[in-house]
């Protein structure tokens, strides 16, 4: 961002401020590249580059990437008006005509509009009001056209933007910014999961009801040791098992990996994970990943408190699996709705047992008086209370959460009032 400002400064932006007409176009300008710079910026956060992944995790992106995406949005709009207007104040054409004119004899411009048009159907789409109105899957295929409206935008930087016709710098810079961001989403997004997909051949060797509403997938690979996964993290998973499997959808391991299989654990909420139920042996898998950092790797503490409730005990089960741990060092609380909806519980348990973990398992309906963590007959004691009765020296333990949106929030909170300094706080949500 401050080279893109610097490069204005130095193409006399700051000097065409003096006019009325040449200021607008200055202002047009500068908001054009922060716009043009907020989109590369916006399509790196989601390029999957390993690095960003490991420090943000992908719920955060997804929420970086939606806040940089409306800046960048209104700035465009800020752009196309400060600039028509800019040009529409020095030319004896009028308002219409300056449009007319730029869009029929300036380079790339009937591009860009088809462009912004693009862009705006996917932002108004990305609007929270909007987005609940459509199924994801439809929302997803069209926020991919963003790439497209990206594309048709680039020619009339390229051919019609003053920096890059004036400086040299400028040009290496944006060219390198764009190349950048296109090698990016082409070695992360697509070359390196087809790589693993093909490397390690992943098909689904089991699938087994846990309950009438959740599937276990069983799959078995070639090289898996070489995976560098961990208890904790998910994939996007594809399973070619008919029309509609080119959808992908993110699930967490619900095993520690051993090297040889990968197990997910799915409730049924959709399509999408509904037909997990009718895999068949022998199906083909493909993956994304891993991605998520709720693993061992960011743990800074010795004690470990594992906070899970309804599906998001799938990660959780992996953790106790794999985290080093002596005894009595990692407890794990797993809040189920009621008894037909846990899932896991004798895993759960003979893995505590095994590792000498402590397990809680709390049952019961929600609490309606109070967005709680605990259930409603626990409304009488306070949620910090009753999370020191279960775990005394909480303040003491790194604390990974996972679940529904509400309860997290009410665990997080519980948490942190109870002392748990927030850097020792790792979160993964299954919505973003
Ligand atoms: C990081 C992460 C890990 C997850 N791990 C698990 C897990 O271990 N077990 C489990 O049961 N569920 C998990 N989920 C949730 C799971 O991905 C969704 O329940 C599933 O994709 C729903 O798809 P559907 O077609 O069945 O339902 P739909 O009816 O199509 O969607 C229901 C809701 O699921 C969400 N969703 C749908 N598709 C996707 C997608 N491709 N990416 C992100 N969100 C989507 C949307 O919020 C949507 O509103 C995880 C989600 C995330 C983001």
């Amino acid at each position: 961002m401050l080279v893109v400002v610097a490069l204005w400064v130095s193409g006399g932006g700051v000097q065409d401020l003096a006019q009325t007409g040449t200021a607008l176009t200055s202002i047009g300008r500068l908001t054009g590249l922060v716009a043009s710079d907020l989109l590369l910026i916006q399509v790196l956060l989601m390029a999957r580059i390993p690095l960003v992944e490991r420090t943000y995790g992908q719920d955060e992106l997804a929420r970086r990437h939606r806040w940089v995406g409306f800046s960048s949005f209104n700035l465009m709009l800020v752009h196309i008006v400060a600039i028509t207007l800019g040009y529409a104040v020095t030319s004896s054409s009028g308002l219409w005509g300056t449009i007319v004119d730029f869009v029929v004899n300036y380079p790339g411009m009937l591009l860009a509009v088809a462009g912004t048009v693009v862009v705006v159907g996917v932002t108004i789409t990305s609007i929270r009001a909007a987005r609940r109105r459509l199924r994801y899957e439809s929302w997803h295929l069209l926020h991919l056209y963003a790439y497209l409206g990206l594309g048709l935008a680039l020619p009339h930087q390229l051919w019609a933007g003053k920096e890059f016709l004036t400086s040299a710098v400028a040009t290496v810079f944006w060219w390198t910014l764009w190349a950048a961001a296109a090698a990016c989403v082409l070695i992360w997004r697509v070359g390196q999961p087809l790589w693993r997909s093909l490397r390690h051949q992943l098909v689904v060797e089991e699938v087994r009801a846990e309950n009438d509403a959740v599937t276990t997938v069983v799959m078995r690979g070639r090289m898996l040791h070489r995976l560098p996964v961990r208890a904790g993290q998910f994939f996007q998973w594809r399973f070619l098992d008919g029309p509609g499997s080119t959808r992908a959808h993110p699930y967490s391991l619900s095993a520690a990996p051993d090297g040889r299989t990968l197990r997910i654990t799915a409730a049924h909420l959709g399509d999408g994970s509904a037909r997990l139920a009718s895999l068949r042996p022998g199906t083909r898998a493909l993956f994304e990943g891993p991605y998520g950092r709720l693993h061992e790797g960011v743990r800074t503490r010795r004690k470990v408190l594992l906070m899970a409730s309804g599906i998001g005990i799938t990660p959780m089960r992996a953790l106790l699996e794999e985290l080093d741990q002596r005894p009595g060092d990692v407890t794990m609380v797993y809040r189920a709705g009621s008894e037909k909806g846990r899932i896991l519980v004798d895993e759960l348990s003979a893995l505590a047992g095994r590792r000498r973990a402590r397990l809680f398992v709390v049952t019961g309906r929600r609490a309606s008086e109070r967005p709680s963590w605990l259930p409603q007959h626990y409304a009488h004691i306070g949620d910090v209370e009753a999370l020191r009765q279960f775990v005394p020296d909480v303040a003491h333990h790194d604390v990974f959460i996972c679940g529904s949106p509400g309860w997290m929030d009410a665990a997080e909170r519980a948490v942190i009032d109870a002392g748990v300094p927030p850097e020792h706080v790792h979160i993964e949500r299954f919505a973003y």
